[in-house]
């Protein structure tokens, strides 16, 4: 059986070393070769001319190199918003967007092709899990949208929103963040990066052991168990004191403060009694400090029956309660900016095409 080539830009540059002296060569080439990918974005052996024709064609027996492809690029017309939709090696598809910001530009990436955790509210829900992304096809999300723009324009933070829950791909997400955050490589400051979770409590003590500078976020929604049972079935395995419970130890292990996204549903978490819960909920997770909570008019999405509250009422609602709370600008409202629908469209294009009735959800 040929033996199975090795993703190399999921590579670590002392796991790289490791390979390429296995092969043989010196342990600069590793380098030259880290630097080709990492920092030139060179993502072909044969156009690295650092390296002799015979070692370029070994690396390529030898490795495969897994940028993900820009299948479709739209741009909004209301601001500088770009979402892409990229082609993977085995053919699943996956959005980044490419966000200007005052203090930045930040790419939402996704972290799974689809998402078990089944939110009610969520676009890539009903298309159910496919697979984990690799740390490559992580980071080829940034490199590509890198890529698309002059360098003053390169990609200053990053925010683990878009498909996928990360912390269920645990182990690959934290690989991606070290080679993110590599000094010979794209060497962004974790410090810009923000991981959100719907609430899966094992990992997120996991993760406060790491204790990495980056911003944690849980996507809260509702603080009522019962009815965030029925929007975040997650809540019924991790309630929510379970849930603050490990919000407050991870403020307490790494010293940083955990926020909270709540997407405002009318008629469903929007009432004044839903801002007094929240307010009793979130008071003694951080103690001396005010709770933050990032508030978003959901997203319609079709089927799901959901229409947008008003954050803006709500945020004062939470101010009364001492909570902090910042309306989040929808940003590409033009080009379905809102995660995971450009992907559930042509999903359900290629579907209709290839005569496959509906989607399965599996
Ligand atoms: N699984 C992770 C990250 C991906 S979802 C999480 O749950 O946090 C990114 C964010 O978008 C989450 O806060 C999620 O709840 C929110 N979201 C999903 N669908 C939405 C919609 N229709 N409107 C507004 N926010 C939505």
């Amino acid at each position: 059986m040929a033996q199975q080539k090795t993703d190399i830009l999921s590579l670590l540059p002392e796991q790289l070393e490791a390979e390429i002296t296995a092969m043989g060569a010196p342990k600069f080439r590793a380098k030259q070769i880290f630097r080709q990918l990492h920092v030139k974005r060179v993502f072909d052996f044969t156009k690295m001319t650092e390296l002799s024709k015979q070692f370029q064609a070994q690396l390529n027996d030898r490795f495969y190199i897994n940028m993900p492809k820009i299948e479709q690029k739209l741009a909004s017309c209301m601001d500088d918003t770009v979402k892409y939709l990229y082609r993977l090696s085995d053919g699943s598809c996956i959005e980044t967007v490419r966000m200007v910001y005052h203090h930045g530009i930040t790419a939402c990436i996704s972290t799974q092709v689809g998402c078990k955790m089944g939110c009610k509210f969520c676009a890539s829900a009903p298309l159910g899990f496919i697979r984990n992304l690799t740390p490559a096809e992580m980071l080829g999300q940034i490199y590509g949208a890198d890529a698309d723009f002059p360098e003053a324009q390169q990609i200053s933070s990053v925010v683990l929103m878009g498909i996928g829950e990360p912390l269920d791909n645990y182990e690959n997400v934290m690989q991606f963040l070290r080679l993110l955050s590599c000094k010979d490589g794209r060497n962004l400051s974790l410090r810009h990066v923000t991981l959100s979770t719907c609430g899966l409590v094992p990992r997120i003590l996991q993760l406060a052991e790491e204790n990495l500078p980056l911003t944690l976020s849980v996507s809260l929604h509702c603080a009522d168990n019962e009815k965030r049972d029925v929007l975040m079935p997650v809540n019924r395995r991790y309630p929510l004191d379970t849930l603050l419970d490990a919000c407050g130890t991870y403020f307490q292990k790494t010293g940083r403060r955990v926020s909270f996204e709540y997407a405002v549903i009318a008629g469903e978490n929007d009432s004044p009694a839903a801002a007094a819960l929240l307010g009793r909920r979130l008071r003694p997770v951080f103690p001396k400090q005010r709770p933050h909570v990032n508030l978003i008019p959901v997203n319609p999405v079709a089927g799901t029956g959901f229409h947008a509250g008003h954050a803006a009422a709500f945020q004062k609602l939470l101010e009364q309660e001492g909570i902090n709370a910042t309306v989040r600008r929808t940003l590409g409202d033009d080009i379905k900016a809102a995660c995971g629908q450009l992907r559930r469209d042509t999903i359900e294009k290629e579907s209709v095409v290839s005569g496959i009735e509906g989607i399965s959800g599996q």
